[in-house]
């Protein structure tokens, strides 16, 4: 579903990525942990077309993300061509992201009539059924400045299955929330996690969280991948000196 291929990227003269090749198959779960500035969310951007990379390739879902076969020939990505990759990877930011001038409901269903053509209607009862599923059927007509912290993240989650992503990418969705409310938020991601066979690629420093959820865990440092495995190997039993001293200072 994901394949990155001996993908460089570099700000200036920093090494952010370095020669990095992984798949993540379709469905799987797949975490991304390491120390702050090994290039986690860098990933993520550039799954979101956010980013290019400076070198290498990246495919969703068998597409090619920066470039398009044309004429038998590898040629920068059209704007259109982007777009239609885009559908196919939806993200979760930290700060939530809302549109804080339209009601809970219409965060949810604007992309999906706008930008997947879906009728009024058939968006609205897709956003009524994603919002019993993150727990918040009452307050569908709310704005975002009358929730808390953790409902508009749980929003944010309903808004990004709206429009049915293959990709789900989820950065840091719990830093921003004060610690009683982290719980909620994980409880509907795992319940999602379960639930569907959508893709996820999960950056996040809530470690149980991580062993819960995750098919595979990847360990970051400075641009490369120096451990994976499941997540009772890399949190049991790492093998890497490095893995070990991350783990120990997240703990
Ligand atoms: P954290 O856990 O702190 O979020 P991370 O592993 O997600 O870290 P990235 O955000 O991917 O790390 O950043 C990797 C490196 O790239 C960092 O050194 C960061 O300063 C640098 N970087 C990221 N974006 C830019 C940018 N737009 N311009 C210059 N440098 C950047």
């Amino acid at each position: 579903m994901i394949e990155f291929d001996g993908v460089v990227k570099r700000f200036g003269d920093l090494v952010v990525l370095d020669q990095l090749d992984f798949t993540v198959r379709r469905g799987e779960k797949v975490t991304l942990v390491g120390p702050s500035g090994s290039g986690k969310t860098t990933i993520l951007r550039l799954l979101m077309t956010l980013e290019a990379v400076s070198s290498g390739t990246i495919r969703v879902d068998g597409e090619m993300l920066s470039h398009e076969q044309r004429g038998g020939k590898l040629v920068p990505a059209r704007e259109k061509h982007l777009r239609e990759v885009r559908k196919k990877v939806g993200m979760v930011f930290q700060q939530f992201n809302l549109f804080p001038n339209m009601n809970v409901l219409e965060n949810i269903t604007e992309a999906p009539i706008h930008v997947l053509g879906r009728s009024r209607d058939e968006a609205r009862k897709r956003a009524l059924d994603l919002l019993e599923l993150v727990g918040l059927s009452d307050k569908a007509t709310a704005h975002p400045s009358q929730l808390s912290g953790g409902q508009q993240q749980r929003v944010a989650i309903a808004r990004c299955c709206a429009m049915d992503p293959k990709v789900m990418l989820l950065d840091e969705v719990t830093s921003a929330l004060d610690p009683e409310l982290v719980g909620g938020v994980l409880d509907v991601l795992r319940e999602l996690a379960e639930s569907t066979d959508i893709t996820m690629l999960i950056v996040t420093h809530e470690m149980g969280f991580a062993r819960d959820v995750s098919d595979r865990v990847l360990m970051f440092d400075h641009g490369r991948i120096i451990e994976e495995g499941t997540p009772e190997q890399i949190f049991n039993a790492p093998e890497n000196e490095r893995t070990r001293e991350f783990l120990k200072a997240v703990r």
